[in-house]
């Protein structure tokens, strides 16, 4: 077995006293029962959890590039013993199960306890890059954690979440990594629509792999108790061991200082995830403190969704289809109010919480400058000029609400459109302008949701637009292959669109799993064109317009 354990977690922080059995691979039954009896756990950072174990464990898929980082050949990730330990059927010596105490406020109020609820960490890995990973089995059974819940997960869940790890990651976007996909042969019961009518679907287990997995809301959950020194724990083993870069040269311990310079870590590593959330068009859905990676990394891929037709207010997520509190456009906000409640739970810690507010401050500026950044790439602008580039990105996005453009294929578009006119001059004429309107309309054709052939406002607005865009581009100065080098980087052509993933649920359900490795192998190279594959790139298809799964999700999951 070729895995080397290195559990830190629980070995330098406090264990839940009840069934604590330290290096117990082994387990007595009255341990395994008390590991599965929800508890308000006090004075703890996490409580010792055992893995169901499955009937009939099937292998559905495997991101073959986590597997090396762990540094598991092909033939190992085929074994037996590989699917055992990753099914929770039986674990490696070394592993140290245990599911994390947290809590969180969810929609805007506090909720108390959460905790690893259907979560349950194997152990940290030490990588073939040195790194350290920690596993995560998710849907194997209750914890102390479960509330009334059963602790397990459905199969389309867990192939969202395997699916979307990934793909953010190929996308360059901080996130979370999925080692594998295991079916459990077991039927899990879930009322999908909240309307009475529950069934029995597959389960399915996913391997999460992350250098932690922990949350905003495993500091609110000690501070929320008044547990200070625990607090402070956490807060040292943390940065010790996430964030050893900011420790002092001349000594290893966390004073005051430090606490601050970690707080502004996480507002600017926040910063840059939802610029890039923003950049690919991905809405989390959920973004509840107890859902934010104290690494900035996304986490937990619930009832996510990937904008298609331009709307800031959509979300995914049912629940939210009131409040639109997760919905696109106010992903910046929100996360802001959650670091916010981090700062609040950290601040017992620091002398003096002005310090914290300066972290906000950073996140701010880190927030705008980054998105200029990013939308400078997407526009294929060597650097962005406020000036000129605010009102020029005011009046595209309001271009794009105008009526239904699928963001994904307009920049693709916009990469590709060669300007029939490029001198400025040529511009005035107004029977150029004519045919400029209907080249723009045809050229972007492909970007709309509905027929706009006759769509004379919109066919003004874009032109008009573009002729500004033209210009910005040309007085920019930047070569036509630089701009399109940057754009292509900056525009993914293949995301994990809503139906995409729908299709390959569907598919698995019936019982062919092979459209998942499909759409990972796609995945894997989003930015680049992947002709034969191009099906893939498709803007969501009418049928899958108001359909659950494509463009409303439950939390349930
Ligand atoms: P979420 O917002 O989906 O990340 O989950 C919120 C909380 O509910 C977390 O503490 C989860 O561990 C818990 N949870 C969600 N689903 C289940 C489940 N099926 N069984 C046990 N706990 C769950
Ligand atoms: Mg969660």
């Amino acid at each position: 077995m070729p895995l080397k354990f290195a559990n830190r977690f629980v070995d330098q922080l406090p264990a839940d006293p009840i069934a604590n059995t330290p290096n117990s691979s082994t387990p007595t039954s009255s341990e395994i029962a008390l590991s599965r009896q929800p508890r308000q756990v006090r004075g703890a950072c996490y409580s010792r959890a055992w893995p169901l174990k499955p009937a009939h464990p099937k292998l559905l898929c495997l991101a073959d590039e986590v597997a090396q980082l762990l540094g598991l050949s092909p033939e190992e990730t085929q074994s037996s013993w590989f699917l055992n330990a990753f099914s929770g059927r039986e674990l490696l010596p070394e592993m140290q199960p245990f599911a994390m105490c947290y809590g969180g406020h969810q929609f805007g109020h506090w909720a108390g306890q959460l905790g690893d609820g259907r979560a349950i960490n194997l152990g940290e890995v030490i990588g073939t890059d040195s790194g350290r990973w920690m596993l995560q089995l998710k849907g194997s059974g209750p914890t102390p954690y479960s509330r009334q819940a059963d602790g397990l997960a459905v199969l389309r869940s867990s192939i969202r979440e395997f699916l979307c790890s990934e793909a953010m990651h190929h996308l360059g976007v901080p996130t979370t990594r999925a080692l594998c996909l295991i079916g459990t042969g077991e039927q899990v019961v879930r009322d999908m629509f909240y309307d009475g009518r529950p069934r029995r679907e597959p389960g399915a287990i996913v391997c999460r792999v992350a250098p932690s997995f922990v949350r905003f809301g495993n500091f609110e959950i000690l501070a929320a108790r008044q547990e200070i020194d625990l607090l402070k724990q956490l807060i040292d083993y943390v940065i010790l061991t996430d964030f050893p870069e900011l420790l002092p040269t001349s000594h290893r311990t966390v004073g005051n200082e430090t606490i601050v310079a970690w707080f502004h870590e996480i507002c600017r590593r926040t910063a840059i995830m939802i610029v890039e959330w923003m950049r690919v068009g991905f809405v989390h859905g959920v973004m509840n403190t107890d859902n934010m990676s104290i690494l900035g990394l996304t986490i937990d891929y619930g009832p996510y969704g990937w904008l298609e037709d331009y709307d800031p207010t959509w979300t995914p997520n049912t629940t939210d289809a009131q409040g639109r509190r997760y919905c696109y456009g106010q992903q910046p906000q929100i996360a802001y109010w959650n670091l916010a409640q981090l700062a609040n739970a950290i601040a017992p810690c620091i002398d003096d919480s002005t310090s914290l507010e300066e972290g906000l401050k950073l996140y701010v500026e880190t927030m705008r400058s980054e998105w200029q950044n990013s939308m400078a790439r997407k526009l294929g602008l060597s650097s962005w000029d406020s000036h000129q580039d605010s009102p020029l990105v005011e009046d595209l996005f309001e271009l794009l609400r105008s009526t239904e453009i699928d963001m994904t294929w307009f920049y693709q578009l916009l990469a590709s459109w060669t300007p029939t006119h490029t001198s400025p001059n040529a511009l005035s004429n107004s029977t150029t302008s004519d045919s400029r309107r209907r080249d723009a309309l045809g050229h972007f054709q492909g970007s709309f949701y509905r027929d706009e052939s006759n769509n004379t406002e919109l066919a003004t607005q874009l032109e008009s637009w573009l002729t500004r865009y033209e210009m910005r581009s040309h007085n920019d100065g930047i070569p036509s292959a630089n701009r399109l080098a940057l754009m292509k980087r900056a525009n993914p052509r293949f995301v994990l669109r809503n139906y995409l993933a729908q299709q390959a649920i569907e598919e698995a359900e019936a019982g062919d799993p092979s459209r998942i490795s499909q759409l990972l192998n796609v995945l894997r190279n989003p930015y680049d064109e992947q002709p034969a594959m191009q099906s893939f790139a498709e803007k969501r298809p009418e049928w899958a317009r108001n359909k659950p799964g494509c463009s409303t999700l439950s939390c349930s999951s």
